[in-house]
């Protein structure tokens, strides 16, 4: 079995607030939300981060900003930022590729 958290809660070994979820990819809401709506996107198979997305895992990529753009609509969210950190010197604190969508708040830029 994974040791991988994000993999745990694709799978349903881990319990989340599902958002949404297909074959390819699981949405969820994140535990400790940084804006009135926050939640995740991650691909159901590992890749650890955006730094090892491929010619060959890139369709789930691609599947994924699909996924944001109709689940975004359904919560009827206009304007929110999506967010891909990687590596910890940038924040990633799970290494499983994912998503971060946040929304209901201003936006400062540039990010902390
Ligand atoms: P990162 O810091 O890697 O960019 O983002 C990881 C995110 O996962 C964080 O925002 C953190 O709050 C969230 N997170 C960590 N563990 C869990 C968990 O067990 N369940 C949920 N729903 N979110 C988690
Ligand atoms: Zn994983």
């Amino acid at each position: 079995m994974s040791e991988c958290l994000f993999c745990k809660i694709a799978a349903g070994e881990i319990p989340s607030k599902k958002v949404y979820e297909d074959d390819l990819c699981y949405a969820f809401y994140d535990i400790d939300p940084q804006a009135p709506v926050h939640f995740l996107v991650i691909p159901k198979a590992h890749i650890a981060s955006c730094g090892e997305v491929t010619v060959e895992n890139a369709p789930v990529v691609a599947h994924i900003f699909e996924v944001i753009s109709k689940v975004t609509k359904e919560l009827g969210v206009t304007d929110f930022r999506v967010v891909s950190n990687c590596g910890a010197q940038a924040g990633q604190s799970v290494p499983h590729l994912h998503f971060h969508v946040l929304s209901g708040r201003d936006m400062t830029w540039p990010p902390g």
